[in-house]
């Protein structure tokens, strides 16, 4: 089977994580600060903060955001439960903003929409996490834009798109947002095994995320409340979390952080390719705004169904019996049971629903070889050759 997604490891990031089991601190000690240092510069941001997953950190920027009871959490359907699931944490109420047909991201005009009558009804939302679906920034200064009025707090859901640029910056800069959060799960484009960060330029929520990640104890003379006991002397200064990355993740995540560059141009080859391989097709490939450069996080294929006479489903099945380990990005979060109980229901968002019905990912990671990427091609035009003429 030809995986949707897999690591690569090296030789070098066995050794660096070796090392560290040799070494004298096993949790958090300095390989954390040296890699929260290295992405903050990688990607352009002041801060970084090393977390536990892409889930923690999207809880710990929630909770520095100052979410909480009686506050509104909006993000996109099409993405992973997580993105969601972090204003919960926080007992803030969640809400959705459809996807645009082209980019199957957060649509800035239903954004626009949806802010008009949320000001009407006095329910406008504390955060907004736009998703950078697939490697594709969202269209970051127009989020900024349309939230910036009301003080809302953007917190940019990055797992896809570290590598990425939008408008010739690099995604995770924060020029158009509060926080980017990012997650080094192996499918990523970097990973620790499981692990997470929060990046931001802003000192204060810097200093709230670090006693977030730390069971919220502090030894910071600048945020202590009373004088020092002494060297042993720390303070528990809120309600924190051990959302901690250890050292031995951090040393597998600086490793790999060497080969970001080479991870991304490889994916950006394959998408091409598979942009030239798949012409013709009965198929919609990724549709790419101008002014962002993806990090192909994802290759996702709409199917035109109309053009078929078997079903996703079939097309889908028909390409995993063949040994394609395609998959589907993403179920709607909305139509997850958790989030119906809630009182969402299968219509609410249309768009997302219909990109879903017709969506699969195909095979994409740094490792997967032109012959493999021509196998995978060769049996999805055999299959739609089948699916197009009937038969089954
Ligand atoms: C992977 C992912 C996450 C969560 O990351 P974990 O490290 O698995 O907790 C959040 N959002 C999106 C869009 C993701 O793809």
């Amino acid at each position: 089977m030809i995986p949707y997604a897999r690591q690569s490891i090296v030789t070098e990031d066995v050794q660096a994580v070796c090392e560290v089991l040799k070494a004298d601190f096993l949790t958090q000690g300095p390989r954390v600060p040296a890699f929260e240092a290295a992405v903050a510069e990688y990607v352009g941001a002041r801060f970084a903060v090393a977390v536990s997953s892409g889930a923690a950190a999207l809880h710990l920027a929630c909770l520095a955001a100052g979410l909480g009871e009686g506050d509104w959490l909006w993000t996109t359907p099409n993405t992973f439960v997580a993105s969601a699931n972090c204003g919960r944490y926080c007992g803030a109420g969640v809400d959705f903003v459809d996807v645009d047909p082209k980019t199957y991201n957060l649509s800035v005009v239903a954004l626009a929409e949806k802010l008009d009558k949320a000001k009407a009804s006095g329910r406008l939302p504390k955060v907004v996490v736009p998703v950078h679906f697939s490697g594709q920034s969202c269209d970051m200064a127009a989020i900024r834009e349309l939230t910036a009025p009301y003080g809302i707090t953007v917190i940019e859901d990055a797992a896809h798109a570290l590598g990425g640029q939008y408008r010739n910056t690099p995604v995770g800069s924060g020029a158009w947002s509060d926080m980017t959060i990012l997650s080094f799960h192996p499918v990523k484009h970097i990973t620790t095994g499981e692990g997470g960060m929060v990046l931001t330029n802003d000192p204060a929520l810097y200093q709230k995320l670090q006693w977030l990640r730390s069971n919220g104890v502090t030894r910071d003379p600048d945020q202590l409340h009373g004088e020092s006991h002494g060297p042993w002397y720390y303070e528990q200064v809120g309600l924190g979390y051990n959302y901690r990355m250890s050292d031995l993740q951090a040393a597998l995540g600086l490793s790999q952080l060497q080969r970001l560059d080479a991870f991304v141009a490889r994916r950006r080859a394959l998408a091409e390719r598979y942009d030239a391989l798949l012409e013709g097709l009965p198929l919609v490939r990724p549709y790419q705004a101008p002014w962002q450069a993806s990090a192909w996080h994802l290759y996702v294929i709409k199917l035109s169904l109309d053009a078929l006479t078997w079903t996703r489903r079939q097309v889908f099945e028909a390409l995993r019996a063949a040994g394609i380990g395609v998959n589907v990005h993403y179920i709607p979060v909305h139509t997850q049971p958790y989030y119906r109980q809630l009182g969402f229901a299968w219509g609410d968002f249309p768009v997302a629903e219909a990109y879903y019905q017709r969506a699969i990912t195909l095979p994409l990671y740094p490792e997967l070889t032109d012959a493999q990427q021509d196998t995978v091609v060769q049996v999805l035009c055999d299959v739609l050759a089948q699916a197009a003429g009937g038969g089954r």
